[in-house]
């Protein structure tokens, strides 16, 4: 029986990846802010005959992870799933100091910490997930801060799978194109909903890669629209 961690489960992305690891007994730390979106992948992953627990802080505050961190305790621990993150979509010029501290502080310094300290509780066959975006790659206008934050979690996760390997830990990077959650109603304009990926598909993708032999590793996995316009 495993024990997985999720940040950002209470919906959209995070929520699928819970729901597609769930069952087999497996404990699933669920992470989010929202307690009833969260309490409702809790009883998603419970139908599934796992145990479920809420873990609900702050990523904008360093202080509320360090928390997190301590009630997540010092058991081993089989997955940390970096995904909670959120986007900004503004012209430079109006994007102020705080919105990218925001950006910055859930995107990048809260799967730092998280890394950081969890890397202990992770022996040989561990992974560490990190939901990137198309946007770790490629640059796009009035994306700055969102792709500038995607960018430096990237290579902060090169450079971990590198330190980490040589004690088995594995780490994947997953880099979806436009998928259909809620992160896109706080974006500005019209966007093609019905044609973005489901979230199902990461979740797939998770659950695939860790359930590979402790030997192999799924480092990199981009999930596009065959369109290849979102
Ligand atoms: P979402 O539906 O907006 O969900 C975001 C999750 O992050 C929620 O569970 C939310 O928790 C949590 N979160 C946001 N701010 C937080 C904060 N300050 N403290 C704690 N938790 C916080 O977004 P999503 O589309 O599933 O995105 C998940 C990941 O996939 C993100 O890293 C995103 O950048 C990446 N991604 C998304 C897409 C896409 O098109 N959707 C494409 C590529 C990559 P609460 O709601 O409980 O606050």
């Amino acid at each position: 029986m495993k024990r997985y961690l999720i940040t950002g489960a209470s919906r959209g992305i995070g929520r699928a990846i819970a729901e597609k690891l769930a069952g087999a007994g497996h404990t699933l730390l669920l992470h989010g802010r929202d307690r009833d979106a969260l309490a409702k992948t809790c009883r998603a992953v419970e139908a599934k005959t796992g145990l479920a627990i809420s873990l609900c802080y702050d990523l904008r505050d360093a202080g509320a992870v360090e928390k997190m961190i301590d009630e997540i305790g010092p058991k081993p621990l089989d997955a940390l799933i970096n995904n909670a993150g959120v986007a900004l979509v503004k012209p430079l010029d109006q994007i102020t100091l705080q919105e990218w501290q925001t950006i910055f502080a859930v995107n990048v310094t809260a799967p730092f910490l998280l890394t950081q300290r969890l890397l202990p509780m992770m022996t040989s066959g561990a992974s560490i997930v990190n939901i990137l975006s198309v946007a770790a790659k490629t640059g796009f206008p009035s994306w700055s801060a969102y792709c500038m934050s995607k960018f430096a979690l990237e290579g902060f996760s090169q450079s971990v799978r590198e330190e980490v390997r040589s004690r088995g830990i594995r780490v994947l990077n997953i880099y979806p194109a436009a998928t259909n959650t809620e992160i896109w109603n706080a974006v500005e304009g019209e966007w093609p909903r019905e044609q973005m990926m489901l979230p199902e598909e990461i979740g797939d993708a998770v659950a695939y890669a860790l359930s590979r032999p402790a030997e192999v590793a799924v480092e990199n996995i981009d999930l596009t629209n065959l369109t290849g316009r979102l």
